[in-house]
């Protein structure tokens, strides 16, 4: 072969890749790649999906808020922010969706009222900061944010909450700011059938889709550093005074830099009984098991054994996403350093 022919031969194979590599980008690949690696994954709630539940349209406008969220995410990783910063913010953003049950979408108590729950924790220092059943914090997550950087408590609740919001200059707002007129008719219905609380019943099956849908967010920093927090308005219909996991650390939401960061979503009282966070963590660190291995243990095997429903995202100290649950679907993303965004919803994505 001449040495012409070599020459123009590395060159067609030169562009060819190059137009290759841009026809592979998604739209959302404008940005710079980065240096070090790093990882941010997000859910909004796992449970009874399905396909024919969820028109292609409400599809769409599910994985454009997903979309949007994990954009603020590595938009903020891609210069550096720390990861408790990122998982903020991006918790931020599906909190204002009336979509998700958390923040603006959360679910309604038996008694018509939204009391919410969120946490979050650093997993290089293990601070960690949680609220439970607040009800005029505009962003839950950012109140749980503030109890982190206070060495006083890690967890306040109810009017002691609201209060320390208010003098952190958190933004209160009424609570009919949080009144959405499909939340209101999903509880109402709910609350007028015979099916109680922990009864499984095919009224509670059929609801699913509108009774999940809490937030969380797991990220892995440029600096090595994972974060994980959790933001829910709990369960539609739900006694009032009842705390989830969401809030609870080692239940709902943990993280640790010797391990992985994880936040989970799904029948609460299940997660709170198991410690799910913190058992996966512990299979890490005491038994060596990998991050998938010990999520798939926890979610399809001991959760299963309560009868326990419901999934998590987490990733671990190398960046390594792993989505587990037992239900026919659990809204989902993820992207890293790479800049390709990926969101999720049914266990045979898309
Ligand atoms: N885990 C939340 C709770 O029990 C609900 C959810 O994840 O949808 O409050």
């Amino acid at each position: 072969m001449g040495k012409g022919f070599q020459i123009a031969a590395l060159w067609i194979l030169a562009v060819c890749g190059a137009s290759f590599s841009l026809f592979a980008q998604s739209p959302a690949m404008k940005n710079t790649p980065s240096s070090a690696p790093f990882t941010v994954a997000i859910h909004g709630g796992a449970g009874n999906l399905q396909k024919l539940n969820l028109s292609p349209e409400q599809q769409a406008a599910y994985k454009a808020v997903l979309d949007s969220a994990l954009q603020v995410g590595y938009s903020l990783l891609v210069k550096g922010d720390s990861a408790v910063d990122v998982v903020q913010q991006v918790i931020m953003v599906l909190e204002n969706s009336p979509l998700f049950n958390a923040g603006k979408g959360a679910v309604f108590t038996h008694e018509g009222t939204n009391e919410m729950d969120a946490a979050i924790m650093d997993g290089k220092t293990l601070d960690a900061g949680a609220v439970a059943g607040v009800t005029t914090i505009k962003n839950p997550i950012a109140a749980a944010r503030a109890v982190l950087g206070d060495n006083r408590f890690v967890m306040l609740s109810g009017r002691g909450a609201e209060a320390y919001a208010a003098e952190q200059h958190l933004e209160i707002v009424d609570p009919a700011y949080f009144y959405d007129e499909k939340r209101w008719h999903q509880m109402l219905k709910l609350r007028d059938s015979t099916v109680t609380e922990l009864d499984h019943g095919s009224i509670e099956e059929a609801q699913d889709a509108a009774k999940y849908g809490t937030v969380g967010c797991v990220v892995l920093d440029q600096h090595g550093n994972l974060a994980a927090g959790t933001s829910t308005g709990g369960l539609a219909n739900k006694q009032f005074g009842r705390i989830g996991d969401s809030p609870i650390i080692g239940a709902g939401t943990y993280a640790n830099n010797k391990t992985c960061a994880i936040s989970c979503t799904g029948k609460g009282e299940d997660f709170i009984r198991l410690t799910v966070a913190h058992d996966i963590s512990a299979m890490m660190e005491y038994k060596g098991y990998s991050l998938q291995k010990a999520a798939r243990k926890v979610i399809q095997e001991k959760l299963k054994t309560l009868k326990g429903r419901g999934g998590l995202v987490a990733v671990d100290h190398k960046g390594k996403v792993c989505f587990e649950f037992n239900t026919t679907g659990m809204f989902r993303g993820w992207v890293n350093e790479s800049g390709v965004f990926e969101t999720a919803i049914f266990v045979d994505a898309p």
